[in-house]
């Protein structure tokens, strides 16, 4: 548990709505939703100018933005956003996870797309301001979180390319399911060779709207393979395994080791990433950040060398690759079904996460 005290929530002046969901509304709204469909009753804001800095700190009715036409955003992409969820304990307290760590990667997000960083007592001020407001909208059901979603964008209406001198920051929360209903199931991956995610120098380790933009088309790509995620493959040599489209990927060797893409700039940095990495080498696998290439994955799945593959990020948390396919090869991993060391780092994380185990890291911060 953090025993760092954050009074930065008491800076954003409250006007709430004079229309919220009733008891039984939300209780309908939040019995089984969907990922990113449903909002709660109020978001967060901050606004910046190259005059003033930060100001304007509020927490008002959720509802459509006034945005002119011209903003930079709408033309040129300038925008970042991040991740995180709220989780319910058994005691109904309200926690979430390493939120110093995205507010870290918003920082840095931020220095890369030229926008103004959002200082960190502000990012988690206004999680702890929404969450004071909107509390009872975190679902309680098994595996439901409320799903937070901080972003920034250029809101300077300007078409000269150069940074914006106008910032909107904005936190909105959505309740969401299991990410799988009916339990964790292995998913069928497509590894594009005709489209890349980032390349050298790129935007690949920032978490910015852009990128998924371009992964857009990559992921029909898979569709049309039959395939349900798209993995992407390093633009510099086309030869070693990057990431999928919003999820870092891991090999478990049959020896127990598990290898991931090392951090090479092109890779978004996954807190949930760095957390199973934690555990794994705790709980005594090797664990080893390298390049990956593309040519070892197959061999390794040919001759059961490789015995498990997994993607994982915030929304899915640790996600099973049962197949993996592209051009010239279509392979089943661990015969398609969810392998021991997935399940249990699976299970490790989400104990820490709801409450349901120690957590020796200090990763939980209580918000209410
Ligand atoms: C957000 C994201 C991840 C996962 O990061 P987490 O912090 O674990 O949620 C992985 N890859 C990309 C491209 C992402 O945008």
């Amino acid at each position: 548990m953090s025993t760092t005290s954050h009074t930065t929530a008491d800076a954003f002046e409250r006007r709430l709505s004079d229309h919220p969901r009733s008891d039984a509304e939300r209780a309908a709204l939040t019995a089984e939703p969907a990922f990113g469909v449903v909002f709660t009753d109020h978001m967060a804001r901050m606004t910046w100018t190259v005059e003033a800095g930060w100001g304007e700190r509020r927490v008002e009715p959720y509802g459509p933005l006034l945005v002119d036409p011209a903003a930079a955003v709408l033309h040129y992409g300038q925008e970042i956003f991040e991740g995180l969820k709220v989780y319910r304990h058994a005691d109904g307290s309200l926690w979430s996870f390493r939120p110093w760590a995205n507010a870290a990667r918003f920082a840095a997000s931020a220095r890369r797309l030229a926008l103004p960083e959002l200082p960190a007592d502000d990012f988690l001020g206004s999680i702890e301001a929404l969450v004071a407001v909107d509390g009872a909208w975190v679902p309680s059901a098994e595996e439901t979180s409320l799903y937070l979603r901080p972003f920034m964008f250029a809101s300077e209406a300007f078409l000269g390319v150069r940074p914006a001198r106008r910032v909107d920051y904005l936190l909105i929360a959505s309740p969401v399911g299991p990410y799988f209903a009916g339990g964790v199931k292995p998913v069928s991956i497509w590894v594009s060779e005709d489209y890349h995610r980032a390349g050298p120098g790129g935007t690949g380790a920032a978490k910015c709207g852009g990128n998924y933009a371009a992964s857009l088309l990559p992921q029909q790509e898979a569709y049309s393979h039959g395939c349900e995620q798209v993995c992407f493959l390093d633009a510099a040599t086309g030869s070693l395994l990057e990431e999928l489209g919003g999820m870092n990927v891991m090999v478990v060797q049959r020896d127990g080791t598990v290898v991931t893409p090392a951090l090479s700039g092109t890779i978004l940095e996954g807190v949930t990433r760095d957390s199973v990495l934690t555990l794994l080498r705790e709980g005594g696998h090797e664990v080893v950040e390298r390049d990956l290439p593309l040519a070892e994955v197959l061999d390794g799945l040919r001759t059961g060398a490789i015995t498990e593959v997994f993607a994982c990020g915030t929304a899915a948390v640790v996600t099973p690759i049962g197949r993996l396919a592209g051009e010239g090869f279509d392979l089943a991993v661990n015969g398609g079904q969810t392998g021991a060391v997935t399940a249990a780092v699976r299970h490790q994380l989400t104990a820490i996460q709801y409450g349901r185990a120690a957590d020796p890291h200090g990763w939980m911060h209580r918000l209410a």
